[in-house]
């Protein structure tokens, strides 16, 4: 018995045999052709292009209904990448001046693209290597005449291998969990898991070397860790924990019509994250009483153009005709740091995440930023749309939005267009500067979203995406908790909402201490509704506040720590 660990994607414990993919790029068959055989050589490629295109067709066409929703978006870029000349045309080229078989022609040009995408400081640029790896690998698969997951039997098992496209992903439907040696958290593998609802873990090292065909696996989706072959000892322990979790999550399904307050009836608001339209359905049968925060750079990323004015409109009506009624708060674009845009251009910052990103680009450009506010607006003659500007810090940074949105109303009545004339403006406080000068905030806006994610990571100077200074990004250090706390309290006392929205709001170890600091919204992923739902229900608001203001107080982390240990534990 040993274990592997790694960075895990959710899903919740599972047990299983392993299925161990190979690496197709591994054993690339490597020889020069004769000048007379360059011809059909040439020939053979295109086939196995031709080949794959017709696969990833397929794969998209027949997505379940009920599929990923990114599913179709990740098969569209691995269909684009197939295409671009800087592959399949270099490849061509290498062929012809080097006499190299189409194998070895094709994996060394992906090697290249994939190198370039490599020496990209953001995170998730340096993932779209991986998806060039993994187109090259599905071509090279079929150049060798085998066919994907051709030893892949009906049989659940566990997969495990160096890397897993998202196309693959999709067609290994006997997988009740995935282990992978790359990847981060933002890899799109890792994104199509988690839609999957498949336990995963990612960044495993050397997993698909260590572990062999049909040995017994425990995945802990949640702990990030893979225990190879385990005792019977610590097979009965997760056994055990698995048959709790599932037990769980069944009965929490019990509270799904229960009205969310607490004991003393606090009224608590609990809203859904989503990052396309196609899942505020979902976040309605999760129970969410409206979406307040849809993340619209996502709309934006894995393309080549930008979406008109239409297409966006078009989006966002959507996700508002969904929510029947219910409030949807539409962010605008929150690019730059971890989230490229291709189609956006500009040059690598030096500093991304202190650089243009959200609303200083959107100001920066304001045709781009223009175009969103308009199809914002029209959005919201269909439903009960508010907007939501991401990374203030200055007070003219608010005012030129507002410049903005009273601008792009004027384009609409000019058009004809129908909008509703009071959308709700807010702003999110994920800048310290913001926390600290909040009263200014609740002054010139409707309401406000705390994002936890950045103000973490501006507090205490740790980039969020960087893994090696991750064990320092905490939560729950007491500078960043009084700067939450600082801002509910300037909210309340002006009577302006306020909500958290970052991943702090869906952590149920963070509810009891949230609700003592006041709020009365939260706004998550979907997935983690219910169970922070149950710790509402339990808490009694009224005695929560002076043990959380007594916590509030407190600089020593250890200190801090164990009083938030006692607000948990006394449920
Ligand atoms: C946040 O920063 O907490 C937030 C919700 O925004 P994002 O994670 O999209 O940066
Ligand atoms: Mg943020």
């Amino acid at each position: 018995m040993f274990s592997i660990h790694g960075t895990g994607i959710g899903g919740g414990i599972v047990i299983g045999r392993a299925r161990v993919l190979e690496s197709r790029q591994r054993d690339v068959p490597r020889y020069r052709l004769g000048p007379a055989q360059l011809e059909s050589e040439l020939s053979r490629l295109e086939t196995a292009i031709e080949v794959v295109r017709a696969e990833l067709f397929a794969l998209a066409e027949h997505l379940p209904a009920d599929g990923p929703a990114e599913a179709r978006a990740l098969l569209d870029v691995h269909a684009m990448i197939l295409d671009d000349p800087a592959l399949a045309q270099a490849a061509r080229d290498a062929m012809r001046e080097h006499l190299w078989n189409a194998e070895w022609a094709f994996s060394a040009q992906a090697g290249h693209l994939a190198a370039q995408f490599d020496e990209f400081e953001d995170e998730y640029l340096r993932e779209r290597g991986r998806d060039v790896q993994q187109v090259a690998e599905r071509v090279i698969r079929v150049l060798s005449g085998s066919t994907a997951g051709s030893k892949v039997g009906a049989e659940t098992a566990i997969f495990v291998a160096e890397d897993i496209s998202p196309a693959d992903m999709l067609s290994l439907r006997s997988a009740i969990g995935f282990g992978i040696d790359l990847g981060g958290t933002t890899s799109h593998t890792a994104i199509l898991a988690r839609s999957m609802n498949v336990p995963a873990v990612v960044g495993l090292g050397h997993a698909s070397r260590l572990v062999l065909d049909d040995d017994w696996l425990i995945l802990d989706g949640e702990a990030g860790l893979v225990i190879v072959a385990p005792d019977e000892t610590v097979l009965a322990e997760y056994r055990h924990r698995q048959a709790a979790g599932e037990l769980e999550r069944e009965r929490l399904k019990r509270l799904l019509h229960v009205p969310t307050a607490t004991v003393d009836g606090v009224k608590v608001g609990l809203f859904a994250n989503i990052e396309r339209p196609e899942e505020a359905e979902r976040a309605l049968a999760a129970g969410a009483e409206g979406v307040g925060l849809f993340r619209t750079e996502f709309l934006f990323m894995n393309r080549r153009d930008l979406p008109d004015e239409d297409e966006q409109f078009e989006a966002y009506r959507a996700a508002v005709a969904a929510m029947q009624g219910r409030p949807v708060t539409i962010r605008t674009l929150d690019v730059g740091a971890d989230k490229a845009v291709p189609a956006l251009g500009g040059t690598a910052p030096q500093n991304p995440a202190l650089g243009q990103r959200a609303i200083r680009y959107c100001l920066a450009e304001p045709q781009v930023f223009l175009m969103q506010l308009r199809a914002i607006l029209r959005a919201s003659a269909f439903g009960n749309a508010r907007l939501l500007l991401p990374m203030l810090a200055h007070s003219h940074e608010i005012d030129q939005a507002l410049r903005l949105v009273d601008l792009a109303k004027g384009q609409l009545r000019g058009r004809g267009l129908a909008f509703d004339e009071r959308l709700p403006v807010g702003g999110m406080i994920e800048v310290p500067a913001a926390a600290i000068t909040a009263g200014l905030f609740v002054r010139k806006l409707d309401f406000l979203s705390i994002g936890t994610n950045d103000l973490i990571q501006y507090t205490l100077a740790i980039d969020r995406s960087d893994h090696e200074v991750a064990s320092l990004y905490e939560p729950f250090h007491p500078a960043v908790l009084r700067l939450i706390g600082m801002t509910i309290r300037t909210a309340r006392k002006a009577g302006t909402p306020v909500a958290v929205c970052g991943e702090m709001a869906g952590d149920w170890a963070a509810t009891r201490l949230l609700l003592g600091m006041g709020l009365t919204e939260f706004s998550m992923h979907p997935a983690s509704l219910l169970r922070v739902k149950q710790e509402i229900l339990r808490a009694d608001a009224s005695k929560l506040a002076p043990r959380v203001s007594r916590l509030l107080t407190s600089d020593d982390p250890l200190r801090v720590r164990a009083l938030l240990a006692r607000l948990v534990e006394d449920a």
